[in-house]
């Protein structure tokens, strides 16, 4: 595996007391395959990332448990140096916001360029002819001329492609991308997801695909974890988790997907919100949400029950969720 993720816990020390952001959580993704997590904001999915990629080090984000198994390394055991060229050369995350995250004052061709000169010490006539190649394999078209424009002047989708470049530079056998198309409109997020998956397909990296959007990973992930205030409540292959959910939370978020097939029904919404972490509800944490909740889930928390060998569910009641 290349990436073993095993009882992961994350705390916020805040004003009003302890939040507990992550709670146990155990994922996995190895080189070719692509894990897509979801849940609402809020249910730990960005905080795992950030803590497997070790930017979440500083206070007030604390890891109080667990293994960061990567490459057969537990990189909560490395040292600040050792992590960063990790994170370096062998991880990369992209994020939601391409315009926040890159330089308003530098060309994109600099930028991507970069990358070469710091980290592989190429000159930099070579470093730029490098980025051109990179703006050409994320489908940039005209990466010729564009190289030498600013930010500003790409497209939300385009300045995407442009971080997913960065990410691609050093060749990294994990990328984590953090809700990548959540700020671009549905046929560039539907465009951006297709580049994904293809060059996931030409290299043998790993990608966890963090998303809200069951609907924008369904055609692109082999595995999905589902997060509920910091725990995963449903783990399956995808093609499971379609046919027939086997927690009620992820038959909301199922549910909630427009469908063409479903054209003029009213769509599912999850009634209620997501807890606050400070106050995580006692026995089943979805209870106050869940349309089956009975007695036993307002006071025993469910383990994550064997589906099957691929798969778990953390309800008491699987077994009918599954029936429908
Ligand atoms: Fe609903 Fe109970 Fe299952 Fe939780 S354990 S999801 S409350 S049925
Ligand atoms: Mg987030």
């Amino acid at each position: 595996m290349l990436l073993d993720v095993r009882d992961l816990h994350v705390e916020f020390r805040t004003r009003d007391g302890v939040a507990k952001a992550v709670n146990g959580v155990s994922y996995g993704v190895d080189a070719g395959e692509t894990l897509a997590v979801l849940g609402e904001s809020g249910s730990g999915k960005s905080v795992t990332a950030q803590a497997v990629m070790g930017i979440l080090d500083t206070p007030p984000g604390r890891i109080t448990g667990g293994e960061v198994l990567f490459r057969g390394r537990d990189l909560l055991t490395l040292k600040e140096e050792e992590r960063r060229r990790v994170r370096g050369a062998e991880m990369a995350m992209i994020f939601q916001d391409a315009l926040s995250s890159l330089n308003p004052a530098l060309t994109v061709g600099d930028q991507l360029g970069e990358m070469f000169v710091v980290h592989r010490g190429m000159s930099k006539k070579d470093a730029r002819a490098r980025a051109v190649e990179l703006m050409d394999r994320v489908r940039i078209p005209g990466a010729k001329e564009r190289v030498r424009q600013y930010p500003h002047q790409f497209s939300g989708g385009m300045r995407q492609r442009v971080m997913i470049a960065m990410a691609l530079a050093l060749e990294p056998a994990l990328i984590i991308a953090d809700e990548p198309t959540t700020a671009l409109d549905v046929t560039v997020q539907a465009q951006v997801m297709e580049l994904l998956a293809e060059l996931r397909r030409e290299t043998d990296m790993g990608l966890i695909l963090i998303t809200h959007d069951l609907g924008v990973v369904a055609d692109v992930a082999d595995r999905i974890a589902v997060m509920y205030a910091g725990r995963i409540v449903e783990s399956a292959p995808v093609h499971d988790i379609y046919k027939a959910p086997a927690h009620p939370y992820t038959r909301g978020l199922l549910e909630s997907v427009p469908r063409l097939d479903h054209k003029g029904r009213e769509l599912y919404a999850i009634r209620g919100l997501p807890p606050s972490l400070l106050h995580i509800p006692p026995g089943c944490a979805f209870h106050p949400r869940c349309p089956m909740a009975r007695d036993v889930c307002r006071t025993d928390v469910p383990p994550l029950y064997d589906v099957s060998e691929q798969r778990g569910s953390a309800c008491h009641f699987w077994r009918e969720c599954l029936d429908g």
